[in-house]
């Protein structure tokens, strides 16, 4: 399963995000990936007991999304602690907080971030003939930056 994405940066990557067992080698050690949106997921969930309905809202997404995500996430944990994994934080799909706009008579393209308001007019040539741009649609898969080598840019198809 692939999705469209954008390569962009987090801004806040934390300072561990790799956890790894006591006294186990590191060549016989197995490894799970959680995903930024499902450490998120599990921040808001667990950490912070919030409803489901609730995280979901903070996090943009549906309740039903949030509902995979969780249970995903807490699979993973249980995986780690209960057969000596390590954790990985990084990777997965994060709602791009920017809102992508283009002008259908310049083809000019700029972006506002979310809670500014929409446009009235093209900046460049002040047409009303504006539209929300298709890659803002949907989700953004990200990287954890201060990279572990994977190139993540390009587009998947
Ligand atoms: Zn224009």
């Amino acid at each position: 399963m692939s999705r469209p994405f954008r390569c962009r940066k987090v801004r806040c990557s934390p300072d561990a995000n790799y956890f790894k067992p006591r006294g186990i080698p590191i060549d016989v050690l197995e490894e799970v990936n959680l995903t930024i949106d499902e450490f998120e997921a599990v921040r808001l969930a667990d950490l912070e007991s919030r409803y489901q309905e609730d995280a979901a809202k903070k996090m943009n997404i549906s309740r039903q999304t949030f509902g995979n995500i969780i249970s995903s996430a807490r699979k993973k944990i249980a995986d780690v602690l209960v057969n000596s994994k390590a954790l990985k934080i990084e990777g997965g799909v994060v709602k791009i907080m920017e809102r992508y706009f283009v002008c259908y008579d310049c083809k000019h393209e700029w972006v506002l971030p979310f809670g500014s308001g929409g446009p009235n007019a093209c900046p460049k040539c002040s047409s009303l003939n504006i539209h929300r741009a298709p890659q803002d649609r949907g989700w953004a898969k990200m990287g954890w930056g201060g990279g572990r080598g994977k190139n993540r840019c390009g587009r998947t198809v």
